[in-house]
């Protein structure tokens, strides 16, 4: 253990500033300051984990990230073994320390009674240093098996199963039907969250390892989900969940109105020198962005760097997030309003706010939105007598995803889903077609990083089993 008083010395949380908002508004890079400000309170937050004798952190986490050995290793300033033992569990702590909502702090022991340790921050610290010192460097596996896999797309599931795959020597394809590999990472996500060269960095370290990608080849139309499944020995589908939740009110065909994920992708190409002909932007329009979560936090960071005129985001949310009590640093009901930096930034929030109609000619006007009314039953619907109109040049629709595009897969290779649309799996990710494995988004529905990350590997376990008759691949968690 790092240091035995260490909480009773310092008995809170410290953090590096974010950037201020009036400088960080007229850029699109992280707008968190890590390493480049330099942060001598590190040593002190890593030495206030107790180690527990039940580290609940190790559980909060999909990953089962070993983080009270990691905080003791950087309290002792014992970078290389920090980043092995952070490696150990995670392949990818550059991306899950800057964008995971950090199930880890909630389940800090600490948090009892004093706000967590830093646990995101001391993560991502190790592998800034790490990646600084050239520490990071291809696992290149000793021997090859002469198996061959194909993952389809490069979203965080599929890198992870990629990566784990590759260094036990089987031999790997990554197709992404997008122009880039990276998944919600390259297009969702905005590089104020979490900038590209981290995926890039990463994707050098992973084709040095022997990985192959394939980028703009969509599966199930550029070559059949048949045709892949006879040309390798095993499949995995990690294809995110992208279909979007829509809006059925009226005039939700008129110009101006779009779901979040058309708004995005098109700006994150734009940040990447991109061209995009006709780009939906903000710049001067009154937005509504419908959706109080990740990706509706991001449409509003996204639209205020563009120049909004206003932006005004309605959930039906019906607690405001400072309800959460003091030491609950992360929101644990997904009807809330995420708290993202892009709150800090500007824009109106509207809790309980029910859309009824999109206003307009050609192209939407206003919005009619009345309050939300919770039933008995848990239903909510808007309520009677209290209907009023916003202005809107611009909605975004960010109200989640419902799952997998799955017509070509179940056409062309048979696979079966389950009753919520969702790729079916057994409890070792293994679809109902033999030799076809799923992972992430595609059958767990929406989720995050970190829970796409875990199955990645425990995909991989599974796909080496299959393969080799036993593994020797980590697998963090099961399917069910
Ligand atoms: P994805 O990342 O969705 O990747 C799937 C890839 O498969 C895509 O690139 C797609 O193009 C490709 N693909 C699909 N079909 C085919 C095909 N037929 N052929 C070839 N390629 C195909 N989570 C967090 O933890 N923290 C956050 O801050 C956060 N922010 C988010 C912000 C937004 C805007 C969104 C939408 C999500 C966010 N999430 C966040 C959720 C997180 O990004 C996802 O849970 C995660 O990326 C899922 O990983 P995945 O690998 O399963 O799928």
């Amino acid at each position: 253990m790092a240091d035995p008083r260490g909480f009773l010395k310092v008995r809170d949380r410290e953090l590096p500033p974010n950037r201020p908002v009036e400088v960080r508004l007229r850029d699109w890079q992280d707008v968190h300051a890590h390493l480049e400000e330099g942060q001598p309170f590190l040593k002190e937050q890593a030495g206030r984990c107790m180690d527990c004798g039940i580290p609940f952190c190790h559980n909060g986490c999909p990953l089962g990230n070993l983080i009270p050995e990691w905080n003791d290793l950087v309290w002792r300033g014992q970078w290389s073994d920090a980043i092995d033992r952070l490696h150990a569990t995670n392949n990818f702590p550059e991306f899950t320390g800057r964008i995971c909502p950090a199930p880890c702090e909630s389940s800090c022991v600490l948090g009892i009674n004093q706000p967590a340790v830093t646990i995101k921050n001391i993560e991502v610290s190790i592998i800034d240093e790490a990646f600084a010192r050239g520490l990071v460097t291809p696992q290149v596996p000793q021997r090859l098996t002469g198996h061959t896999v194909a993952v389809v797309g490069s979203g965080p599931a599929g890198l992870a199963a990629a990566q784990q795959l590759t260094r036990a020597g089987h031999t790997v394809a990554v197709y992404e039907r997008d122009d880039a590999i990276g998944g919600l990472l390259r297009y969702g996500v905005p590089d104020f969250k979490l900038e590209k060269v981290h995926i890039d960095r990463r994707l050098a370290q992973m084709e040095a390892e022997g990985t192959r990608f394939r980028p703009g080849v969509e599966v199930g139309r550029d070559i059949t989900w048949a045709q892949l499944e006879a040309r390798y020995d095993a499949v995995v589908i990690a294809t995110g969940a992208t279909v979007p939740r829509e809006l059925q009110v009226p005039g939700k065909a008129l110009a101006g109105v779009h779901v979040a994920m058309e708004f995005l992708h098109q700006a994150n190409a734009v940040a990447a020198g991109k061209p995009v002909e006709d780009q939906i932007t903000a710049e001067g329009k009154h937005v509504v962005i419908i959706g109080g979560g990740d990706t509706g936090s991001d449409c509003l960071g996204t639209a205020l760097r563009q120049g909004a005129a206003s932006v005004t985001t309605l959930a039906i949310g019906k607690r405001p997030p400072q309800e959460r009590p003091a030491h609950q640093p992360w929101p644990t009901d997904p009807i809330l309003f995420e708290v993202s930096s892009s709150h800090e930034e500007g824009g109106e929030r509207t809790y309980l706010a029910s859309t009824v109609e999109f206003v307009g000619d050609d192209r939407v006007e206003r919005l009619r939105v009345a309050e939300t009314e919770y039933l008995s039953d848990g239903r909510r619907v808007p309520k009677a007598g209290t209907e009023h109109e916003i202005p809107a040049d611009l909605v975004l629709i960010a109200m989640g995803f419902t799952g997998p595009e799955t017509p070509e897969l179940t056409e062309q290779l048979g696979i079966e889903l389950t009753s919520r649309g969702l790729v079916q799996r057994t409890d070792d990710f293994a679809t109902t077609v033999p030799g076809v494995f799923v992972a992430g988004d595609a059958g767990r529905g929406q989720s995050l990083v970190v829970w796409a990350i875990a199955e990645g590997r425990a995909a991989a376990a599974a796909v080496d089993r299959f393969l080799a008759g036993d593994t020797e691949l980590p697998a963090p968690v099961a399917a069910s």
